[in-house]
């Protein structure tokens, strides 16, 4: 059984969202390449954020490769200038939160619906598609645990998640266009270690 050096650039982010985004990441792998611990990818290491940058990322390679092993944790470095990084201008630092702040809505969403449904009077509640009576108690998700139909979302739901999901769009544009003039600023995370295999 050998190991193999991986790495992997992430954008420029807090510690906190770096971590979540590794999480999500290792999440996909394991989607992709099964769970099997020496699938060669870095799917079962925990992260090591290291107080560190480089200014090119085969510095920060060779850095990561040298300090790390299939056994431990893989590290993550800065590669460029972090200072320099989009969002600079006030108007950018508001349009990127108040993405971070839709995307969050959007994930929430679903979430608050069964909240909902759990805290109002009914018991059960009626799936209009299969005509299950569904006791409340045993809604998890907003979906007919009989059917798999949607159980919860009224047209006011589907109305606000869409206007949501267009409103994600239209940030996504305006950001897309902000980061033009950063096109030739270097900064990103770099994450790498070793993988069994
Ligand atoms: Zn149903």
């Amino acid at each position: 059984m050998g190991s193999c050096y991986k790495s992997q650039q992430f954008p420029v982010s807090s510690e906190k969202e770096l971590m979540e985004a590794f999480r999500i990441h290792q999440k996909d792998l394991v989607d992709y390449y099964g769970n099997d611990p020496y699938s060669g990818q870095l799917t079962k290491c925990g992260l090591k954020v290291c107080n560190i940058s480089f200014k090119t990322s085969s510095e920060a390679n060779d850095y990561i490769s040298e300090r790390t092993n299939k056994y431990g944790d893989a590290y993550a470095v800065k590669v460029g200038d972090f200072s320099k990084a989009y969002p600079q201008t006030k108007k950018e630092i508001d349009t990127f939160a108040k993405l971070k702040e839709v995307q969050k809505q959007i994930v929430d969403f679903d979430k608050d619906l069964v909240i909902r449904v759990k805290s109002s009077k009914s018991l059960f509640k009626g799936c209009t598609h299969c005509g299950s009576k569904v006791a409340v108690k045993f809604i998890q998700n907003t979906h007919c645990p009989v059917c798999n139909r949607e159980l919860i979302k009224t047209q006011t739901d589907h109305k606000k998640i869409t206007s949501l999901f267009q409103k994600e769009n239209s940030l996504k544009e305006e950001i897309k266009a902000q980061k033009e003039k950063y096109k030739n600023v270097v900064a990103y995370w770099l994450v790498g270690g070793w993988a069994a295999e």
